[in-house]
């Protein structure tokens, strides 16, 4: 295929190249996917990352696709021109819009920029046998990813609790980094 004469021009297409693509090409069944589809892919591919790479490279894979993920969130679905309780509430509905979660903020301080943030229904672990271990690693990446893109800090956002880990929320622990 590299060969072929008229793809040897085409460039390289980006995460948002990929996503302009699909927003018109299913006249029939939709934009929308069952949550066993989604999971289904990102199980599968978890497991062969880390069948290939080990435990914590595919976690930071997770971590670092989530993260374009989240920017990309951020950019294109919401107006990070708002104040922060503005800017939240549209995060918040937007989740819900996406069926990604449902996003409370629990804490937020001012002063250093931490914040704790649960998502409940999550698309990623809801209904997950206990592990003992928390598994979203891909929502760490999106969530700091989304705060990064709003805040211009970098911020890095830690799953603390998780379905997995036997509690009915995924809990984040959001704090800026240096
Ligand atoms: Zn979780």
């Amino acid at each position: 295929m590299e060969n072929n004469v008229f793809l040897r021009d085409s460039k390289k297409l980006k995460l948002a190249d990929y996503m302009r693509a699909q927003e018109n090409g299913r006249e029939n069944l939709g934009s929308e996917l069952p949550v066993a589809v989604y999971r289904l892919l990102e199980y599968s591919l978890r497991e062969e990352l880390e069948e290939r790479f080990g435990k914590e490279e595919q976690i930071r894979i997770f971590r670092n696709a989530g993260y374009k993920a989240g920017v990309y969130f951020a950019q294109k679905y919401l107006d990070s021109s708002l104040e922060m309780s503005e800017f939240t509430a549209q995060l918040q509905k937007r989740l819900e819009e996406f069926k990604i979660g449902v996003l409370r903020i629990e804490k937020f301080d001012e002063d250093t920029g931490r914040a704790v943030l649960t998502v409940s229904e999550d698309a990623d672990c809801s209904g997950l046998p206990l592990l003992g271990e928390t598994v979203c690693n891909y929502d760490e990446g999106f969530l700091s990813g989304i705060l990064t893109s709003y805040t211009g800090r970098n911020y890095t956002a830690t799953e603390v609790n998780c379905w997995a880990t036997g509690d009915r929320v995924c809990r984040f622990r959001a704090d800026i980094d240096g």
